[in-house]
């Protein structure tokens, strides 16, 4: 009874768990023709998180840049079931997966378990907040959709509240002071967004208080962007500097309150800031499902960065498990151009196995069947060509990483490049990298769908501002 899962027992039955940069590259590329494919993830859609700081200030609506995993998954050779649900456990013996309904409303039934042949681990990473007190309860994440609506939802009520009769001007700057905690591209973007906000917007719906608002970036590193060259690094710190955001390195945040934050300065004297809103983009940490998972193989899954796999993304110790993106522990950076080019290979991967696998049991067909003597020779060229299928399928790449280059929107119409460029890379900065920065981004949206919606919220805000009112 109920809705039935994709079952033909002559096919291997592939559980893909997520629905972001990995998984949803993986489908897109999958032919499930072979397959039952199911696809298990707490949101039903696919999230394009480089432009997530967008939304977090009203230059982008949040719908306009998520896709409906079912629009990726409709039009593929066969069903997919596609499951809003948070897995909960794995049992790499029996082969199954545990997974929950965690939404607000629950049918009767709303945790089932069912197993797979193949596993295709993608649920990504969550904020690392180091246990550092407060972080959880006060400060807003840049992680999912629903962060990024939170955190302007918050910095509204911040203007609004500054701008209540008989406020205190100590009161006024403290809740007009945005402080960003991270130094990597996530903190940085997410500053230049909030500057643009204020300087293209506030300035001319809030202008008694825009002119008090400040906004602090705390890095605990000596640099922000480490990973970027040291042309950029300097070209982001001198916008930032003419844009009058704070940067603040070797600071690191030692606790967040309701209403300060509290940090130990590069001469490790504590100093406690006043502020309004805090946004905390930390970096990453693995997800207890993932944890939970490692433990399983304790003698090879102990990097504490993630899933160990091969170069064919199969978890170290499992049987059946493949792995990719932000959970696995491998020597290229968590992005989502890694996660989705692994998603690509691992799709062509199982294209391959799938046709292995079938060419194995017409091979088998082949050699059991009694074939007439006038046949024998027609059937011994067909076995000859499928070994010669089989040869080609045999021992696949390995997955080789090709990197596109490092692209971050620095505000004030600025972005930061740095691309390959013969063996080295080459770095820019400035107004014409802004526009390839939206091309590259538009160009890489999923669907025809979202590059409207994008482009059109570009316009509109170009037009008339970005919304300044509030649920
Ligand atoms: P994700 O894309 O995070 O997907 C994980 C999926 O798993 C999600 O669908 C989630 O809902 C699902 N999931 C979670 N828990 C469970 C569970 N228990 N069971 C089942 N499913 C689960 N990278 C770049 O290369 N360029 C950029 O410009 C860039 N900008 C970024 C901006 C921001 C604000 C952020 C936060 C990240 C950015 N990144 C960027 C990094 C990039 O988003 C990640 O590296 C990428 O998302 C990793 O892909 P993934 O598939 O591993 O994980
Ligand atoms: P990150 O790990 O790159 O940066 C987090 C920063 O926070 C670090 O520099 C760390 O030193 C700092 N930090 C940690 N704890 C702190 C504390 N208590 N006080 C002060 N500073 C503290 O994280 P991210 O920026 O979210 O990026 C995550 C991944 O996503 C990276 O691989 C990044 O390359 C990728 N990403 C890429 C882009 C882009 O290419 N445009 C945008 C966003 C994210």
């Amino acid at each position: 009874p109920g809705p039935q899962l994709p079952h033909d027992p002559t096919k291997k039955t592939l559980v893909v768990l997520g629905s972001g940069w990995g998984a949803t590259s993986f489908l897109k590329k999958l032919d499930t023709t072979d397959y039952n494919v199911v696809v298990i993830s707490p949101h039903n859609y696919f999230l394009f998180t480089p432009l997530l700081p967008s939304v977090s200030t009203g230059t982008l609506s949040p719908k306009s840049i998520i896709s409906s995993t079912r629009y990726i998954t409709r039009h593929k050779a066969r069903e997919v079931a596609v499951i809003e649900a948070d897995a909960k456990s794995i049992d790499s013996v029996k082969k199954t997966v545990t997974f929950s309904d965690s939404s607000d409303i629950k049918g009767a039934v709303s945790t089932t378990t069912i197993p797979y042949d193949y596993l295709i681990y993608a649920v990504g990473a969550e904020t690392q907040t180091f246990g550092i007190p407060g972080v959880k309860e006060h400060s807003c994440f840049m992680k999912e959709l629903h962060d990024a609506e939170k955190m302007q939802d918050r910095f509204l009520d911040c203007v609004e509240s500054a701008g209540f009769p008989g406020q205190s001007p100590e009161e006024i700057d403290r809740l007009l002071h945005m402080v960003v905690v991270g130094g990597g591209p996530t903190g940085i973007e997410l500053s230049g967004e909030i500057h643009d906000f204020l300087e293209e917007d506030l300035k001319s719906w809030y202008p008694e208080l825009a002119s008090r608002m400040k906004i602090t970036l705390v890095e605990a590193l000596p640099s922000v962007l480490p990973t970027f060259s040291k042309a950029l690094i300097e070209y982001t710190v001198s916008t930032f500097n003419e844009a009058k955001i704070d940067i603040l390195t070797k600071t690191m945040v030692k606790e967040v309150k309701e209403k300060s934050v509290i940090l130990q300065m590069p001469d490790k004297s504590i100093k406690e800031v006043p502020c309004g809103m805090v946004v905390w983009a930390a970096g990453n940490t693995l997800r207890n499902l993932t944890k939970d998972l490692m433990a399983q193989f304790p003698s090879v899954q102990t990097n504490r960065r993630g899933l160990t796999v091969d170069g064919h993304l199969r978890v170290s110790g499992a049987d059946g498990i493949f792995a990719l993106g932000d959970c696995t522990a491998t020597s290229y950076a968590p992005t989502a151009q890694v996660a989705s080019q692994q998603g690509a290979y691992l799709a062509k991967f199982f294209n391959k196995l799938a046709k292995k696998d079938n060419l194995l049991v017409e091979k088998q067909l082949l050699e059991t069947k009694e074939v007439p003597e006038n046949q024998k020779e027609g059937a011994k060229d067909k076995l000859t060509t499928i070994e010669k299928h089989l040869q080609k399928l045999e021992n696949p790449r390995p997955f080789n990483y090709s990197h596109q280059g490092s692209l971050a929107y620095i505000g004030s119409e600025k972005a930061i490049a740095d691309l390959p460029f013969m063996n080295g890379t080459f770095a820019t900065g400035g107004l014409t990298t802004y526009y390839f920065w939206r091309s590259a981004y538009l160009s890489n949206l999923f669907s025809v769908r979202n590059r409207t919606l994008v482009a059109t919220d570009w316009i509109k805000v170009k037009l008339f501002g970005r919304d300044v009112s509030r649920d």
